[in-house]
């Protein structure tokens, strides 16, 4: 089955293009929920962050902690490699355990928000980047979240540059215009990919 690793900016549109392609029969796999659901209370990867990061990003009903933990990744390469070491595998796993139940669709769309930055090429076959300038990503994340000017350059400059995320894709959707806009390039692009699909049979 052929593999798509869907990723873009914050706002740029990812959860907004995934739906599109699930209206259109495509199964979805989105990294970044699974990646909530491995932390939840009582789950391993949650009882190893804790051994290995400090209980004190747990709150007081057990659940994590996501703005202390954020916060302190953001300032401490050593510790944002120990949780990037619990987590990967972990996703990786939840994939892996994902694909089998969809093995007789053509192909797929996986959600890795992080691709770029974190290497994670590896998980797909082909690479869809939702591309936004970064103007329209900070007006967005402002009108969705409430996020101060401050607050979402902050996010926005830790992210990788558009210019390498634009490097690393093969395929690109530009979000500049309307959702239909959107929809027509989703599409053009679930066209292709069976294409792609039948031609590698
Ligand atoms: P995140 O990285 O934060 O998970 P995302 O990349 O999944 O975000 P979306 O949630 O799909 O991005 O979109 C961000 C916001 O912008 C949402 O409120 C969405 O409704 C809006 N949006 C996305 N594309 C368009 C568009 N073409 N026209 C109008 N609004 C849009």
């Amino acid at each position: 089955m052929l593999k798509i690793g869907l990723t873009g900016g914050i706002a740029s549109g990812k959860t907004t293009v995934s739906d599109h392609f699930a209206r259109l029969g495509v199964p979805v796999i989105d990294t970044d929920q699974i990646s909530r659901e491995l932390v939840e209370p009582g789950k391993p990867a949650l009882a190893e962050i804790q051994k290995q990061l400090g209980a004190r990003f747990l709150s007081a009903d057990g659940s994590l902690n996501r703005r202390l933990l954020r916060e302190h990744i953001f300032a401490d390469d050593a510790a944002k490699t120990t949780l990037e070491s619990i987590l990967h595998p972990a996703i990786q796993k939840e994939v892996e355990r994902q694909l089998p139940r969809i093995k007789n669709e053509p192909y797929a769309i996986l959600v890795v928000p992080l691709l770029v930055e974190n290497n994670l090429g590896y998980m797909s076959d082909r690479i869809l980047l939702v591309d936004a300038p970064e103007s329209l990503q900070l007006q967005r994340v402002r009108q969705r979240d409430g996020s101060t000017e401050k607050q979402a350059k902050k996010i926005l400059a830790a992210q990788a540059s558009r210019e390498a995320r634009r490097n690393a894709a093969d395929d690109i959707i530009l979000n500049t215009g309307a959702l239909q806009d959107l929809h027509r390039q989703v599409e053009k692009l679930h066209k292709q990919y069976l294409s792609l699909k039948a031609r590698s049979d």
